[in-house]
Order: structure tokens, then sequence, then C-alpha cells
């Protein structure tokens, strides 16, 4: 059953270099993603994968086409959207001088729930910082305590941005750890990411755009098996980044 469906989504926005002109950010992307899915979108920086986010989110308006969550029609109901995702953004800033456990409940508050912080903590493994302020918290227990400020409201759908950009190896494999386990309760999980490794590691499904449009789509290894040159000298495939940068023609930084 699919959770997001996606038809010929358009966003305008001004030309960087004719502010009288606008360009398609996103550009006619369609695409539907299965309930319990981890679903990646990948592709340079530019290419649209965050505004194509926000408007599946709500947070945006949608210029053109359709985006449906769990059946809601974002654009006729925005609000009941945001009640069944849980958004992580890139960075986040906070109340300094909350606790963890304070916060949590201050997301709940705003969502007319009644959260319980120790069972959020315990799911990223944060239960002995209850009492700190998000201030003290590592790279990596920041980002892990941003995904449980998503879940105070029980998501079907987490969307994460770039979720282990800037974390040491242990604090990335941490995370997705947390990943796999959410989605083993049944959460659908869509993420962006510059990381290939992860997306081959946690992604059922990838989507890869560039310049607004989708350009490739399907299961890690199948993307490898089409796209991924392979070394002449080598037996085994090439690698995700290949298709990467077969399609795209980008570093991965530039
Ligand atoms: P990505 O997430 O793939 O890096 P974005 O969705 O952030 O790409 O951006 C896609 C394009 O839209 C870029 O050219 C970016 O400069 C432009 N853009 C994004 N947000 C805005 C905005 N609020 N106003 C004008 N241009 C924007």
């Amino acid at each position: 059953m699919s959770v997001i469906q996606i038809n010929n989504l358009t966003k305008k926005y001004p030309s960087p270099d004719n502010p009288s002109e606008y360009f398609n950010a996103v550009d006619g992307v369609s695409l539907t993603i299965e309930a319990g899915e981890v679903y990646g979108l990948l592709g340079p920086n530019g290419a649209g994968k965050t505004t194509t986010l926000e408007m599946l989110e709500g947070l945006c308006d949608i210029d053109g086409g359709s985006a449906f969550v769990d059946q809601i029609d974002v654009q006729k109901n925005p609000y009941k959207v945001k009640q069944i995702i849980g958004v992580q953004l890139q960075a986040n800033e906070y109340f300094d001088n909350l606790s963890l456990t304070e916060l949590l409940k201050l997301f709940g508050g705003l969502y007319r729930r009644k959260v319980d912080p120790e069972a959020l903590l315990a799911h990223v493994d944060l239960v002995e910082k209850a009492r700190a302020k998000p201030e003290s918290l590592s790279g990596g227990q920041k980002q892990r305590f941003s995904i449980a400020c998503a879940l105070v409201n029980d998501p079907k759908v987490l969307f994460l941005d770039e979720p282990t950009t800037g974390l040491d190896p242990r604090a990335k494999h941490n995370l997705w750890d947390l990943v796999r386990s959410l989605n083993e309760t049944g959460m659908t999980i869509v993420m962006t990411t510059h990381n290939m490794e992860e997306a081959e590691i946690l992604c059922n499904r990838i989507a890869i755009m560039d310049h607004g449009k989708l350009i490739a789509q399907g299961s890690p290894q199948e993307l490898i098996l089409k796209y991924a040159p392979e070394p002449p000298e080598k037996v085994l495939h090439g690698n995700l980044e290949g298709v990467f940068l077969a399609l795209t023609g980008h570093g991965l930084r530039d």
C-alpha cells in the first residue's frame, strides 16, 4: 500500500541571475513510496530534494501537481498531514534553559499529546541525558534527540534531512541502528543523504534528482546493475557512488 503519492510536483523560485524570472526548483516530479519503506532522496546540492520534502511536509506551497500523504491531499489539508508526520531538520535550535525531558513535554503539548519522555529517550538511547540541556550533547546525541522530538506525535512517516552529516563513524552507526529499529516498528522513513554507503545500507529504494527532475529510481541493487560503471579489472559490480556520478556528472559536494 502506498503512503506517499506525488504527481508532477512543481515548485518555482525566482531565478538567482534574474529575479524577475522564475525557474523550476522542482520540475514535474512523480513518485510513490510504499508503507514501511526506507526511501532515499539523493542528488547534488541544489537538485531540489529539500524543496520536494518541504512541499510534502506542508512547509512550502505547491506550485503545480499534487502530493498525498496517507491519502491526505497536502494542498487541501496541510495541518492534517502535519499530525501524522515527523520532521527532523538538519539543524535544530532549542530553548536553552530546558532539559531534554522538558523539551519533549513541550513538543508533545504542541500536538496536544501527553508524551512519555523516558520512553522516547529510551528509544533514541538518551535516558541518561534526561536532565541535560541540548547544548551539552555530542553531535550524534543531538541528532538522536532531534529524532526523539520528531517522534512525539507517533508519526506514520518520518522525514530525515541528512541525518548523519558531520557525525563520526560510531555515532553514524548508532543512528543507522536507530533508523532500522524505527523502520522495524512499521514506520515509513523518507530521507535525504549525501552518503552513498548510508543510502545503500538503509534504503529499500532510492530516487536520484538533478536540476529539479527525478532522473532514476529503484532499489540500490537495481540502480547499481543498471548504471554503475563496472571496473574492468574487477568481477564485482560498482557501487552507488558510481551510479550517482554516472547520472549526475558532479562530485558529491560541488
Ligand atoms: P537540495 O535540497 O537538493 O540541495 P533545494 O531544494 O534546497 O536543493 O534547492 C533547489 C533549488 O531551489 C536551488 O537552486 C536553491 O537555490 C533554490 N531554492 C531553494 N529554496 C529557495 C528559496 N526559498 N528561495 C529561492 N530559491 C530557493
